[in-house]
């Protein structure tokens, strides 16, 4: 019907055509009942063609656009039609003829137009003013308004009863919605929404002024001011299709595609009212729906890509689909990684021309067939379909790839990228997709030093498109199925979505961390909006264009300075992933807070979320290894607050809390790239992917692991919750002092105790007490130092009178209960400090015959110091007194801490007297070792002098036992690596005293039988060469500082011979793969259980280069023969031959009984060739003790 005039373009078109095809005068003569159009029904069904009038950019880019326009569905793109087609409507008055009408009906209203083609209706019925729908006989309805009644008539019984029954439930579904509703009163008496501007306007075409509304994104025409209160109109217009141009004084054209409607207002002012509110309109509704409009004019891109819902508002971006609200939500879930998410409503800055047009060329038909390939129906979803549901059918498509069109070259990385580097010079885009997500680098290296990476190389060939999908896919993952079921991956919650705005001083982003402090000049005001997952900035609030914009995904970390760290009052910092910072401030604290919360919540993960109640300093998310399993980094959230670091581990439900104060080691290893944290039960290590965040981190934790303020609780800590620096100072004095006449009475030197102090207080964690290094006196004096300074004091200002008190009370038993009632009172780390001190006393009073210091002179010590008196009070010694005489009975302390005491205290005495006789190395060291397993019972505190052996060890621990070694029994000290499920038996000459000090928390020392060490022996007697060589199974371990993933074992061939041990590939191969000197080769037997290692027969290795480089590995052999000649060898090889001292058993036959004089001190087998032996039976006769020291 669109002639050739109404086919050009809106505006070239002459006024005086456009007359012609406007409404008839005749539509105004009805009353309660349409008229027939005059001009032979072409009425409203005039389709003028044009470009899409406000967005010039777009035109023509849309081939389907007008196409899909001429439908009419386009016209109303939000309200999806319920049911259409042909009735025949009651006659207008005056008329016996009955009027063909094409009736549709949507959520909102009900329409009759003059043809199906029509965009505008002669009359449009809201649904919520509809109060009843009758059958009134002849194939006919009645559908009742509040005051009006409109009779259809179908073409069968059957038609008709179709309509009531869907008009009833539309109208049923209305009234439910609008009960659910407070503010009715509109929506009721069946008016339209309120409207921007309303009133009287001359419509060309109409002999009486129109009534007209503009509201929202729609322009509705009445027929008079009756009509618009009860709701009933005669059009409306759609304005996402609107244009609107003042024509002369008064009057002004809305041009649609499909028909212009020439206005005229009554003065020039109200014109002026008219265009603007017409233009505000059409403003809104582009808005909302250009975006989608223009991508939805693709017919696939109308449905869901993933489950098929209707009108789809959402995309991925960098996936090119179009996806639907509840879809959207699972894909978030899915990570940036693996879905770029945004609204096509809401997001207007992303969608430039280039993405929307890559929209068009993919979008979900492409997309589709390269995703969806391969969906067993089984698998796919609906529009019904369930979260769960959902979640688990997108990670298999997207994540896991498991339904892709691979691409012939999948598995080949070469040529992949090679392909790829070809096809994005080409428009083939469907090419680039499939080969991008099946393993081409989107970074690889072209060859080409003028364009070095593919999207160069798209921009020189002018691929516009190609580029764009590159942009958006440069960080994607390539999709991989996951072994362990990756349901159960925590990422399936979407990020809430959270809105804050308001003024913000802002300083220019930085790359470096904020060395100084900023003045307030250095801040700008600017109007900040977190919305839709983007914290933009904005010159001021009326600006609608940012002056740059953070998306909440790429946020890594949000640090709260403290207060006045800048020139304003609040700061804080965010942390972006591409390592640059952003500096914010506020006048405000609680706005600040505010803003700091909103900020997190938007992209702190929801698995984290208990961390935002924290009043945290930082919070982020950090890779971190830890536990069993080193092999991958992973992602963890990260809150500091006080000194407490609280972690949400990838693979927990809930935070744990790391207590900064406790811990055993912090230290930063390789190049600032891993920061170690030991505590008791693990190890963390946390990697500086990026330095920016991870350095901040790293000082953060650092300070807030060290010694903070003068009170007890704000030590460090040890596990006891001891402060560490009392713990190393009572520790000194154990291992030194005992003896030392006058100690804690004598005075040491002033500038070394305040210096000695000072270090503690800063770092206690770091400072090791070395006998030589330090005197005595010194650390003594440093701890009285410590608790004189105390804030609050030992005992607190307020119970500290009531311990001076007790100390009145004349019966003993009175005063004891007294006394313990009081320690229950105090805080836990000064009831830990206070037990610790007086059981360190109690041991000090044991050597008083050597150290002078019995417990009423230590209590005339310490009874001031203290209770920071003056030492008139003798109360205060009294009190320290009776904690001593009492200790057992006040601190409760049980037999076997008793007895542990006890064993303690004779190793200390042995020790000194040692050390009495004048020969006293520096160095030695207590250390615990196990005899058998690793119990409480088979513990043995031996002191290990730098030269002591593992043989002369294994004697020493056997002898304290009393146990008699028979022939054959291969008794060894053997290093047990906890960690690595995996032993290693010390050869009898290595010294012992540098394994214990590389020794971490995971090993101890066990001395027990070798078993294998009888086959071993036979095995090097009897072979043939000293070499061996064949397969074994291999796994590597990559370096702890690296992020591999491990490969699993495999069979691999070697050689050992006695320089190196030599890997190929397979037995023919000439070249070994790798190749490591033997000397540098660590072994152990047992491989742990979670690398679920092939066969039970296997070692771990350790390597350690010249530059202290470590790698790791796994061997694993198929017999455990096999597993002993490997070992066999490697022992062999490592030790020039000798496995076992040959004349062991005849040495250890010949060892005298033990020597009264020494107590439990063992005598230390002779052995070695006849010179040292008569060394050392000289050196036993003048001092028997020597023989522990050199032998
Ligand atoms: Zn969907």
């Amino acid at each position: 019907m669109a002639n050739k005039e109404d086919a050009e373009p809106v505006t070239g078109r002459p006024r005086s055509l456009r007359v012609n095809s406007l409404f008839s005068e005749d539509e105004l003569i009805e009353d309660y009942y349409d008229a027939p159009p005059a001009n032979g029904g072409s009425g409203w069904s005039d389709h003028v063609p044009s470009p899409r009038p406000p967005a010039p950019a777009s035109s023509g880019s849309s081939p389907g656009t007008l196409g899909d326009r001429m439908d009419g569905t386009a016209a109303a793109p939000l309200s999806p039609t319920i049911k259409a087609g042909w009735l025949d409507k009651n006659p207008p008055q005056g008329s016996y003829i009955y009027q063909k009408r094409w009736v549709k009906l949507d959520a909102d209203h009900l329409r009759y137009f003059d043809t199906e083609k029509d965009a505008y209706s002669k009359r449009f019925i809201p649904v919520s003013s509809i109060s009843r729908i009758a059958s009134v006989g002849d194939q006919k309805f009645e559908v009742v308004t509040n005051n009006r009644n409109f009779v259809f008539r179908a073409e069968s019984d059957a038609d008709r009863n179709e309509w009531i029954r869907t008009l009833q439930q539309i109208a049923e579904e209305r009234k439910s919605k609008a009960l659910e509703r407070t503010s009715t009163s509109l929506t009721t008496n069946g008016a339209a929404d309120p409207a921007d501007k309303s009133g009287f306007l001359e419509l060309r075409g109409f002999k009486h002024k129109l009534f007209v509304a503009v509201a929202g994104d729609k322009v509705f025409l009445y027929k008079n001011a009756e009509d618009y209160r009860l709701g009933i109109g005669i059009t409306y217009i759609e304005m996402n299709v609107g244009n609107v141009k003042e024509v002369d004084r008064r009057g002004f054209d809305l041009t649609t595609p499909y028909r212009i409607f020439s206005f005229s207002a009554d003065s020039d002012q109200e014109k002026e009212e008219w265009v603007e509110a017409m233009q505000q309109s059409i403003a809104e509704a582009l808005s909302n729906s250009e975006v989608a409009e223009r991508i939805w004019a693709v017919e696939s891109n109308r449905f869901c890509a993933d489950c098929g819902s209707p009108k789809p508002d959402w995309a991925s971006i960098n996936l090119c689909v179009v996806i639907c609200k509840r879809c959207a939500g699972e894909h978030r879930g899915l990570g940036p990684g693996i879905t770029k998410v945004r609204s096509l409503k809401m997001d207007r800055k992303v969608w430039t021309e280039e993405l929307i047009e890559l929209f068009h060329q993919i979008g979900n038909a492409v997309a589709n067939q390269f995703w969806a390939a391969n969906v067993p129906p089984s698998e796919a979803i609906t529009p019904a379909s369930g979260s769960q549901e959902r979640r688990r059918f997108l990670i298999a498509k997207y994540r896991e790839g498991k339904y892709r069109r691979y691409h012939p070259l999948f598995g080949n990385q070469e040529e992949l990228d090679r392909a790829l580097c070809a096809a994005v010079t080409t428009s083939d885009l469907a090419e680039t997709q499939a080969l991008l997500f099946c393993g081409a680098a989107v970074t690889c290296a072209t060859g080409d030093p003028q364009c070095p990476t593919p999207l160069a190389l798209a921009e020189k060939s002018g691929q516009r498109l190609q580029m764009e999908f590159l942009l958006h896919n440069k960080t994607s993952e390539t999709p991989r199925l996951e072994v362990g079921g990756s349901e159960e991956k925590p990422y399936s919650v979407p990020l809430p979505s959270v809105t804050h705005n308001g003024f913000l001083y802002k300083t220019p982003s930085m790359a470096k961390p904020v060395g100084e402090r900023k003045g307030q000049e250095e801040f700008s005001r600017r109007w900040c909006t977190l919305q839709d997952g983007v914290l933009s900035y904005y010159e001021n609030d009326r600006n609608a264009v940012p002056n740059g914009e953070i998306k909440v995904e790429e946020i890594v970390c949000l640090v709260n300075n403290p207060p006045h760290a800048h020139g304003i009052e609040s700061t804080f910092e965010v942390y972006i992933e591409s390592e640059r910072l952003y500096l914010f401030g506020l006048e405000s604290p609680d706005s600040a807070r505010e803003w700091l919360k909103s900020i997190a919540k938007s992209f702190v993960h929801p698995r984290a979320e208990e961390l935002l109640a924290l009043d945290f300093e930082r919070i982020g998310r950090l890779h971190y290894k830890g536990g069993l399993n080193l092999e991958r980094a992973k992602e963890g959230w990260f809150a500091l607050a006080g000194s407490t670091l609280h972690v949400c581990f990838e693979d927990s439900e809930r935070q744990e809390p790391l207590q900064l104060r406790k811990l055993q080691e912090l230290s930063i290893q390789g190049d600032n790239e891993v920061l170690v944290l030991v505590e008791r039960r693990r190890t963390l290590y946390i990697q500086g992917e990026r330095k920016l965040d991870f350095l901040g981190w790293v000082h953060a934790i650092q300070k807030a692991a060290g010694g903070s303020g003068h009170t007890l609780a704000e030590q460090q800590l040890t596990e006891s919750d001891v402060p560490l620096l009392v713990d190393r100072c009572i520790d000194y004095i154990t291992q030194c002092g005992l003896t030392s006449e006058g100690i804690y009475r004598k005075s040491g030197q002033n500038s070394k105790t305040t210096s000695l102090l000072e270090m503690l207080r800063r770092d206690a964690r770091s400072v090791r007490l070395k006998e030589g290094e330090h005197q005595v006196d010194d650390v003594a004096n440093t701890l009285k130092r410590f608790f004189r300074d105390l804030g609050d004091g030992l005992f607190t200002g307020r119970w500290g009178q009531d311990w001076l008190r007790a100390t009145a009370l004349e019966d003993e038993e009175a005063k004891i209960g007294e006394y313990r009632r009081l320690l229950g009172t105090l805080p836990t780390v000064n009831r830990a400090t206070l037990k610790a001190l007086i059981n360190h006393l109690f041991r000090v009073q044991r050597f008083s015959g050597e150290n002078q210091m019995n417990t009423h002179n230590l209590a005339i010590v310490f009874g001031p110091t203290l209770f920071q008196t003056d030492g008139k009070d003798y109360k205060a010694g009294r009190v320290v007194e009776d904690l001593i005489s009492h200790y057992v009975k006040i601190f409760n302390v049980n037999d076997q801490e008793m007895k542990k005491q006890q064993d303690e205290i004779m190793a200390i005495m042995k020790m000194r007297e040692a050390a009495s006789s004048g020969t006293q190395q520096a160095g030695d060291f207590i250390c615990t070792v196990y005899l058998e397993e690793k119990k409480t019972e088979a513990e043995q505190h031996v002191k290990i002098p730098a030269t002591m052996t593992a043989e002369e060890l294994t004697f020493e621990i056997l002898d304290r036992r009393k146990i008699v070694t028979k022939e054959k029994d291969y008794w060894s000290c053997f290093e047990v690596n906890e960690r690595e499920e995996a032993e290693r038996p010390l050869h009898y000459s290595e010294k012992v005293l540098p394994i214990l000090h590389c020794l971490g928390t995971e090993s101890y020392l066990v001395v027990k039988k070798q078993m294998s060490m009888e086959n071993m022996l036979i095995y090097l007697a009897s072979r043939v060469g000293d070499c061996k060589h064949g397969m074994m199974k291999f796994r590597e371990e990559r370096n702890l500082l690296g992020l591999g993933l491990s490969t699993g074992f495999h069979d691999r061939y070697f050689i050992l011979n006695h320089t190196c041990l030599r890997l190929y590939k397979e037995v023919r191969s000439h070249k070994p793969e790798k190749e490591w000197p033997v000397r540098n080769l660590k072994v152990y037997l047992g491989i742990k259980k979670k690398l679920r290692p092939p066969t039970c027969w296997g070692f771990t290795v350790f390597y350690e280069n010249e530059k202290h480089e470590k790698q790791q590995w796994y061997l694993c052999c198929d017999t455990q023969a096999d597993l002993r000649e490997w070992f066999a060898t490697f022992l062999h090889v490592q030790n020039g031959g000798a496995l076992w001292p040959s004349e062991t058993s005849k040495v250890r036959a010949s060892r005298s009984p033990q020597d009264s004089r020494l107590g439990n001190i063992s005598l230390i087998p002779l052995r070695g060739n006849e010179s040292e032996m008569r060394n050392s039976v000289a050196a036993f006769a003048t001092d028997p003790l020597t023989l522990l020291r050199n032998v």
